[in-house]
């Protein structure tokens, strides 16, 4: 018989002050060894307002230190990530963008 485990029950005892946002898993690549299995015909992304509730929701436990946005290719994301990384300096929390650059 196993314990059910909340999302909240797990990270109570947890320190997580930097965390990773998958923002899509669209991306223009199609790379064979990509764990997300990533590629244009993807269409997942999360809204601004899910980005800047999980931010929100880990702000709120511990200072965070760094919000990674990735993805699939996160600058696809357009003005939507800009509104993202705004978000997060007007909360103090600096950012990095992991993207394929194309
Ligand atoms: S996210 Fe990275 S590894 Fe995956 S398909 Fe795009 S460029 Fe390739």
């Amino acid at each position: 018989m196993y314990e059910e485990i909340t999302v909240d029950k797990y990270l109570q005892d947890k320190d997580i002050r930097e965390i990773a946002i998958v923002t899509t898993d669209r991306c223009e690549a199609r790379c064979a060894h990509c764990l997300m299995e990533s590629s244009p015909d993807r269409t997942e992304r999360l809204s601004v307002k899910q980005i800047t509730d999980y931010i929100d929701y880990f702000s709120a436990k511990e200072e965070l230190q760094l919000v990674c946005f990735t993805g699939g290719e996160s600058t696809l994301l357009g003005d939507d990530l800009l509104e993202a990384i705004a978000y997060c300096s007007e909360h103090d929390i600096p950012t990095r963008l992991v993207t394929n650059a194309t």
